[in-house]
């Protein structure tokens, strides 16, 4: 089927909340991928850092076929064991509480969010300004962006959004605080980093009332930044995180995963998912987190990550490099990013995406290899030449 005829169908049978790309994908392998006419292009946003091993994953690939022959889905009526694993080594590779795993990036925001409320009885939740949480109810009230929230008002009470500063959030907490919940680098809000300073100060303020401080790591954890988890830099532990994009290998998989303290909060009857920590996607994260905690290869996306900001920064039209690890934005000079990344498409055979007017941001696999890193550098640059 011919792209313009696929993206006539899609007009006509899809519900239009998507601006996609002018691309039909139907292969990938590490970090490249096929167009329906055979191309190939250089995958520099892997799904929104999902298939952050690269497509294919041969581990993840084996997991997720030997699984489907065996068990799909139980229930959690039942005990299955790959999602029990899943939340031990989750557990015992982060903050060494307990994991409720569901489905979303935002469904993990809002297990998150009952749960503070679960701790705090009616408490209200702070999150800091430009930053992503997702588009259910909670998780939306949460990300203060007034044309994501304006169209759905009202939204759940009790939310307030504050500036990503030290003094405002030591300002919004109160003992009426359930949770503060941030991302330690805004992702969709531009690749913006928050300071070490502010996450210590939003650290003493929930200490100091009681609250819950939740770091949102949908898009920063699962060694997107060169550790496994985004806080472990930052020297600000959390008494919980969330997790999904990357968790499943590819497959669709979130998790809130609490500290001791928060360990016990939800009871029985409280939450629950239908398809949630099922067999087949428990066995690809499973895969997935395996070959993501090797040192190695966190030690590699940092130091590549470092090697690709300093060679973008050094390109002309290239006004502003931020990012951590293999999380990478950069600012053009006289902004244009969305016809950018469209060219990108079109003239390189280069995938990556605009999150504002001015900013792209690329999402590598952590798999990327060095010449593959060069060349896609290479490939930024005639473009901006
Ligand atoms: N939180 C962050 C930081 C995100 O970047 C996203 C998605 O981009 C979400 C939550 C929502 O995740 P999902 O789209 O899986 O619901």
């Amino acid at each position: 089927m011919s792209l313009l005829h696929l993206q006539e169908l899609d007009a006509a049978h899809v519900i239009g909340t998507y601006a996609r790309l002018p691309l039909e994908i139907v292969r990938g392998e590490g970090a490249r991928v096929w167009d329906d006419e055979g191309r190939e292009y250089l995958d520099l946003l892997c799904g929104i850092s999902v298939t952050s091993l690269g497509h294919c994953h041969p581990a993840i690939v084996e997991a997720i076929r030997e699984q489907a022959g065996m068990l799909m889905h139980a229930s959690n009526l039942f005990y299955t064991e790959p999602g029990i694993r899943l939340a031990e080594r989750l557990s015992a590779g982060s903050l060494g509480g307990k994991v409720f795993f569901c489905n979303s990036g935002a469904e993990a925001n809002e297990a998150a969010l009952k749960l503070a409320r679960r701790e705090k009885c009616g408490g209200e939740v702070v999150s800091v300004v430009g930053g992503f949480h997702g588009r259910t109810f909670g998780a939306l009230s949460a990300t203060a962006q007034e044309s994501k929230q304006a169209p759905f008002a009202p939204l759940v009470p009790g939310f307030r959004a504050v500036a990503p500063t030290a003094d405002a959030i030591e300002n919004a907490v109160h003992d009426g605080t359930a949770a503060v919940l941030i991302e330690p680098i805004q992702g969709e809000g531009g690749v913006h980093p928050i300071a070490n300073e502010v996450l210590e100060a939003a650290r003493r303020a929930c200490d100091r009332h009681g609250s819950a401080l939740i770091f949102d790591e949908v898009q920063t954890g699962m060694g997107r930044t060169g550790t496994l988890w985004a806080y472990e830099q930052t020297g600000v532990v959390p008494d919980a995180l969330t997790t999904a994009k990357a968790l499943g290998g590819g497959l669709p998989i979130g998790a809130l995963v609490t500290g001791p303290r928060l360990a016990e909060t939800l009871q029985a009857g409280d939450h629950g998912s239908t398809f949630a920590g099922g067999p087949l996607v428990a066995r690809a994260a499973l895969a997935a987190l395996e070959v993501t905690e090797d040192p190695a290869l966190l030690a590699r996306v940092r130091a590549l990550g470092e090697r690709m900001r300093a060679e973008i920064a050094a390109l002309d039209g290239v006004d502003a490099v931020r990012g951590r690890g293999l999380m990478i934005g950069f600012d053009l000079h006289g902004g244009e990013a969305p016809a950018f990344v469209l060219r990108a498409i079109a003239q390189e055979r280069l995938i990556m995406n605009a999150t504002g007017p001015q900013t792209v941001r690329l999402l590598p696999p952590l798999t990327l290899t060095d010449d593959e890193a060069a060349d896609a550098v290479a490939r930024i640059g005639r473009m901006l030449a």
